[in-house]
């Protein structure tokens, strides 16, 4: 078969001659062209589906797609409720535990408590103790020598309803400030007992103690003319042990015309004591003494009348009664 044609543009005659072979690959190639377009649309608009709107897929893939969905927010939707069953269940312990702790720190406290007010008690009887056994002499040096003072710190109050970090942070703080006071407190009173044991607050001799001649003006034993007496006179045997007054350093182990075997002791802040008429001397010049230590035993030497104790106590090189300064003599 042949068909003709006349070209518009030129006027000529075109003719074309189709055979069964060339009509059959004609249908072929146009076949083959229509099936081509078709899948390039679809394509095109299975990818504008996907990233535009479901509902543009079709209607198969889009009930696949709704149906995973569902069962993926019915599995997120699950494992909610047990992780919130299982938060609440933990919060739930976590609180409790909270709670006993926090119960346990207030014990701890209320303990703490006690124990501060029992220091505080000991601290006044402490200082009632320091009062009673200073002789009076002494007390103007005492408050001379232990100043009191530091911060003031108000008394901790027994934690409630705070949260449990912030309870145990003020209860270790209490707890340190507590400890602070026991150790500042422990150090004073050493330093206070430390102190009086350096001054000349004992009585040198022991056991029947009497007082034979006073300090003051008394009659002179030898001239029986008005003197002064710089010390006390205790009784004492010859041989009787004669104990330092308080802890200090010899001054002085030797002969004196008067005083006869004398000791003189230095006990620190202007204060000597003279233990005078030694039969023997025990100690040597130079040497430190501790409270109450043997440091010779009685006689009659130097200018006495018979055998018996001289002592005196000085201060800034001035002879003082020692009654008032010795603690069962003190008034
Ligand atoms: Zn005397």
């Amino acid at each position: 078969m042949q068909i003709f044609w006349v070209s518009s543009s030129v006027g000529e005659i075109k003719s074309v001659n189709l055979t069964k072979k060339t009509l059959a690959m004609w249908l072929i190639v146009a076949t083959m062209a229509l099936i081509s377009f078709g899948i390039i649309v679809e394509y095109v608009r299975a990818r504008l589906a996907l990233r535009i709107d479901f509902s543009l897929t079709s209607e198969p893939v889009n009930l696949h797609r709704t149906t995973k969905v569902e069962s993926l927010q019915n599995e997120i939707a699950n494992l909610n409720k047990l992780y919130h069953a299982r938060l609440a269940e933990a919060r739930k312990q976590a609180d409790a535990t909270q709670q006993a702790m926090k119960d346990r720190l207030i014990q701890i406290q209320r303990q703490a408590d006690i124990s501060f007010q029992k220091v505080k008690e000991l601290e006044v009887a402490n200082r009632k103790l320091t009062a009673i056994a200073t002789p009076p002499a002494l007390l103007n040096e005492k408050q001379k020598n232990t100043g009191l003072g530091g911060p003031f710190r108000p008394e901790p109050k027994t934690p409630t309803g705070a949260d449990l970090p912030v309870v145990l942070e003020e209860t270790l703080e209490e707890l340190t400030q507590r400890n602070q006071f026991i150790i500042e407190s422990a150090a004073r009173w050493d330093q206070q007992i430390a102190w009086l044991i350096h001054k000349p607050i004992t009585i040198p001799v022991n056991n029947n103690v009497f007082v034979s001649s006073p300090f003051g003006t008394r009659i002179d034993p030898i001239t029986n003319s008005l003197s002064r007496h710089t010390g006390l006179d205790f009784q004492a045997s010859a041989g009787t042990p004669i104990f330092s007054s308080g802890a200090g350093v010899v001054e002085k182990a030797g002969w004196d015309p008067e005083y006869g075997n004398e000791v003189l002791i230095n006990h620190g802040d202007g204060f000597i004591t003279r233990y005078a008429h030694a039969s023997q001397l025990l100690v040597k010049t130079g040497d430190s003494v501790e409270y109450q230590q043997l440091i010779a035993k009685s006689g009659s030497t130097g200018r006495t009348t018979g055998p018996h104790l001289h002592f005196e106590v000085i201060k800034d090189s001035k002879a003082i009664d020692p009654s008032k300064v010795l603690i069962g003599l003190s008034r």
